[in-house]
């Protein structure tokens, strides 16, 4: 158990050894709900097959509220992001799920990202508010997308650099993720 939860991000093998002990203290009730989440994250969590985000169903309740602005796209690198932008309130419009940025270091080429099916929702779509983090894959796949969706006729916008360089969105508060967006511009 120590070596299952040491595997998981951000957990050292000592915070690994107190969830170990902790559960060890739990009931019988406590367990069996573990582990029927865990066993349901699996089987019933995919991807949304429109914006790529997790979801319970397909589309996932965003793709098809009709309270969001089809018209709009906030592109963002992770399902994490999603969740971070969500928190604001302040956004109606709707998501695409690149996971991941380019990366030529790491082996990451455009194609292995959400690209591709990015272009294919742009033909009612009035902007693209690239929400990438602002690091150096995160600039490059920027430009990238900037150059591909402008001559479809899209604006492109950038978040605001509200984000100190090297800040995940996912760790942004929601003030100052509102004020990027808001403070977004045409790229
Ligand atoms: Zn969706």
């Amino acid at each position: 158990m120590v070596d299952v939860f040491s595997s998981l991000p951000s957990i050292g093998r000592k915070t690994a050894q107190r969830l170990t002990y902790f559960l060890l203290r739990q009931n019988e009730d406590f367990f069996n709900k573990f582990a029927s989440s865990l066993i349901d994250l699996k089987k019933n969590v995919l991807f949304c097959s429109v914006c790529f985000n997790y979801t319970e169903g397909d589309p996932c309740p965003i793709c098809s509220s009709a309270k969001r602005n089809k018209r709009l796209i906030c592109v963002v690198e992770e399902p994490n992001d999603v969740m971070a932008i969500e928190k604001t309130s302040e956004y109606f419009g709707l998501y695409h799920v690149l996971h991941g940025v380019i990366s030529p270091l790491e082996g990451v080429q455009a194609n292995d990202l959400k690209i591709r099916e990015l272009i294919a929702r742009l033909g009612d779509v009035d902007e693209v508010i690239v929400a990438v983090n602002p690091s150096v894959e995160g600039e490059v796949t920027s430009q990238y997308l900037a150059k591909l969706i402008k001559p479809l006729d899209v604006k492109v916008t950038r978040i605001a650099r509200g984000l100190p360089i090297g800040t995940d969105l996912e760790f942004a508060d929601e003030a100052t993720i509102s004020r990027a967006i808001e403070g977004r511009v045409e790229m």
